[in-house]
């Protein structure tokens, strides 16, 4: 409530010299600003107004571990972290491979900052400078019948019963394409045991609308197949599952146009969204997963953790992930504030494990046999007919060894190569 609600931002200038009240909605899009002078103070804007109320903020904090904490150990858990996980039966060392294999593995962010740098051509990169797109967009005009001839291409290697199950999908109705007076925003896969598993769309012809027609296809067909072949109780998957299969369609899908698209300038667009998906949801989702073990850590010894401690810890944690290219700018310290996915303990990672597995299965199906393919299929019949873990490893993917992760970075090393060579 006092970040949705009762918090207002000063005004800024934007790119035409107007003067504009800053939210947290146009933060998004003034922080992507060419003009660096926008970009800058809409950073500075935002996060100077968290600091005016940052010992609010830090207790707010504090108190929601301390509730945790404290239900945890009535509970008899031997930590916050394993009364988070053990429900599901996910091992620690499952949040711990996350957090320790993207520390063995930083260089490849610093390296992307440094890239980031001289494609910017900027002498000193600052925290803000973060969002601005490396490549500027290409004009894309795909027209929703040709995603859906790109998808049943990219997703080929799944084999003819994947592709017809598409097809039919479309062709029945599942997808409810264009926006229209009254229709939510955004893209879902929704559906009941007995329906179809629907799809929503806002269709607008970029390349984004098409992968999301692969990432939410990929949702309802994982729906389609575990709503077949499990009992109701069994038919919905857990989070720990919910984002692989849609993941997997997005890798595959992207990873198609990449291979194929002619045009130079748009290969290179294509090549940094991915590597900037691979950023946001490997190494930044980490960077707040390593913050909240280390906060509930501390906690759990009996330390109180004020305003500055919290900072302090982020503000390391900054210098340590970006490395030494970044200049990492006092106003971040307080971007703990911001993230309300810190007030359900434990719950970001899984972004982490998802995309994680979901390039595992990437891999395997782009380069496995065809009984390879039927196990991923088996994944996706699964449901929740057994934990997490287990249905996952069933289908060849390891998630309490550091592989999936590891596999996730040397792709991301990968198109850093590509972007580097044609630079
Ligand atoms: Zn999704």
């Amino acid at each position: 409530m006092l970040s949705n609600a009762d918090m207002t931002f000063p005004k800024i200038i934007d790119e035409d010299g107007k003067e504009v009240e800053l939210t947290e909605g146009n933060y998004s899009v003034f922080i992507r600003s060419k003009n660096r002078k926008v970009r800058e103070s809409a950073f500075k804007t935002l996060f100077q107004t968290y600091e005016n109320f940052k010992n609010t903020f830090a207790s707010t904090y504090t108190a929601s571990h301390k509730n945790f904490i404290f239900n945890s150990k009535i509970r008899k858990y031997n930590s916050a972290l394993e009364s988070s996980l053990k429900p599901n039966k996910i091992p620690l060392e499952v949040y711990h491979n996350v957090v320790n294999t993207v520390n063995e593995n930083l260089s490849a962010l610093h390296r992307y900052v440094n890239i980031k740098k001289r494609l910017l051509k900027l002498e000193d990169i600052h925290m803000y400078d973060l969002y601005v797109p490396n490549i500027e967009a290409p004009k894309f005009d795909i027209p929703y019948e040709s995603a859906v001839d790109l998808c049943l291409k990219a997703l080929k290697p799944l084999g003819n019963e994947y592709l017809e199950i598409f097809k039919s999908g479309v062709n029945d109705g599942w997808v409810d394409v264009y926006e229209n007076k009254g229709k939510r925003g955004g893209a879902y896969s929704s559906g009941s045991y007995t329906s179809m598993p629907y799809v929503l769309l806002n269709y607008t012809n970029q390349v984004n609308d098409a992968s999301t027609l692969a990432h939410e296809m990929g949702h309802s067909i994982h729906s389609y197949y575990s709503r077949k072949n499990q009992p109701y109780i069994y038919a919905d998957y857990v989070l720990f599952c919910a984002e692989v299969a849609s993941i997997t369609n997005e890798c595959l899908f992207m990873d198609y146009l990449i291979k194929n698209e002619t045009d130079k300038n748009k290969r290179l667009y294509l090549i940094n969204e991915q590597l900037e998906s691979i950023r946001t949801t490997v190494f930044r989702q980490t960077m707040f997963a390593e913050f909240e073990l280390t906060t509930h850590e501390k906690m759990e010894k009996g330390e109180s953790l004020s305003t500055e401690d919290l900072c302090g810890i982020y503000h390391n944690l900054n210098k340590k992930y970006f490395g030494e290219d970044m200049i990492i700018d006092k106003e971040i310290d307080m971007e703990w504030a911001r993230i309300p996915h810190f007030y359900s303990d434990f719950y970001v990672y899984q972004y982490v494990t998802g995309f994680a597995a979901a390039n595992s299965f990437y891999n395997i199906i782009l380069s496995g046999e065809d009984s390879d393919i039927e196990k991923y299929k088996n994944f996706l019949k699964s449901g929740c007919s057994d934990y997490p873990i287990n249905i996952l490893k069933k289908a060849g993917v390891d998630m309490t060894t550091p592989k999936p992760l590891q596999d996730t970075i040397d792709r991301f090393n990968e198109l850093l190569d590509m972007l580097e060579k044609e630079i």
